[in-house]
């Protein structure tokens, strides 16, 4: 459904996307991810035709709709946007906000089809409502169903959730899921929280300092992350340093084998690779534990090398305690030096 080919992007001087190439199939939820600054908002932007395209090309459904020195304005795009701060128009009711991209519709299907979108955000109680008399949550609900009631092809969303608290949050990523799924509409949601992403997305497209670092399906993105970067940016992780000799390195967690003949590399190790051994395993000494309640965060010492531990199971290991651990190799990636 939108395809952009080889789009690039400055701002002066600054180079705020690079040869960007993304597609978006019908009825998929694709989650552009990556830090602040990043490039996100501008390409989605670019995406909607809120800003004219210096490089590369947009296509909705197979038409051009944007490069250079050609735009289809974003209203004739039949794409739905739902922004941060979701940009309701605070002088018309929750009906009528809903009812904004149906103008050309007669009246009373306008009505009708406000009417269905109140009832299945589960506002219809509100339908009268002007939009600062409705909390955060059902605010974001109004713009969602803007978004899709004229059935746009499209739906652009830039951290639709990351105004509102964390237990609305996860109520509302379930909600707005479900509709999108429904509406079988090509979306592409940016967001800077991994775990947004796993959540939400068929696809992630990870981005860094405006290029895409990695694309795939959530957890291929978790298991074999291409890059150091991406290894790092799902989850906290322990990064340590370590130097390859003949293909190899050797560690206080043991041998691997690694794409480097010689030279620095450098070793991610997720928090949930160090296990309690329950039988054989190395000696591990706890420098530091606390428990977070459902589970433990601990920094375990083997041997000069400090690995941070997160665990789920078993009581609180004190201080200076010395426990057997094993290590799941999956969990460790090894990459040589960024750039
Ligand atoms: P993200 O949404 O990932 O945080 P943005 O797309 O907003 O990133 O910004 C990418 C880069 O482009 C940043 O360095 C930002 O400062 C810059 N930028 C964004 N919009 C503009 C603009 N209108 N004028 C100048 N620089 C901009
Ligand atoms: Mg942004």
């Amino acid at each position: 459904m939108l395809s952009i080919e080889a789009l690039s992007h400055t701002y002066g001087a600054l180079t705020a996307l690079t040869e960007i190439d993304l597609e978006v199939a019908a009825g998929e939820v694709v989650c552009l991810l990556g830090p602040s600054g990043c490039g996100k908002s501008t390409l989605l932007r670019l995406a909607a035709g809120l800003e004219p395209l210096q490089q590369g090309r947009v296509r909705l459904a197979g038409e051009i709709v944007g490069e250079p020195r050609f735009t289809v304005p974003p209203e004739r795009r039949r794409v739905g946007m739902v922004f941060q701060d979701f940009a309701l128009f605070p002088h018309l009711t929750v009906a009528q906000n809903i009812a904004f991209g149906l103008a050309d519709l007669p009246k009373a299907e306008q009505q009708s089809i406000a009417r269905l979108w109140v009832e299945r955000i589960g506002l219809a109680d509100l339908a009268g409502a002007f939009p600062h008399t409705l909390s955060g949550g059902q605010q974001q609900r109004v713009a969602l169903a803007r978004a899709l009631a004229p059935s746009p092809r499209l739906v652009l969303m830039d951290e639709p959730f990351s105004g509102l608290d964390v237990t609305l949050r996860d109520r509302l990523r379930d909600t707005t899921l479900a509709l999108l799924t429904e509406a079988r509409v090509a979306t592409l949601l940016v967001t800077h929280d991994p775990d947004e992403a796993m959540r939400m997305a068929d696809r992630i497209v990870l981005m860094q300092a405006g290029r895409i670092e990695q694309a795939g399906q959530p957890l291929d993105l978790y298991d074999h992350p291409v890059s150091a970067f991406a290894a790092a940016f799902f989850g906290s992780v322990t990064i340590l340093k370590a130097h390859a000799e003949n293909g190899q390195v050797v560690t206080d967690l043991g041998r691997f084998d690694v794409p480097v003949q010689s030279g620095p590399v450098t070793m991610i190790v997720r928090q949930e690779a160090l296990h309690r051994a329950l039988e054989g395993g190395v000696m591990a000494t706890v420098a530091a534990a606390r428990s977070l309640g459902r589970e433990h965060l601990l920094s375990l010492m083997l041997g000069a090398t400090a690995v941070t531990a997160r665990w789920v199971e078993g009581r609180l290991p004190k201080v200076g305690e010395r426990i057997p651990v094993t290590l799941d190799r999956h969990r460790v990636h090894l990459f040589p030096p960024e750039g």
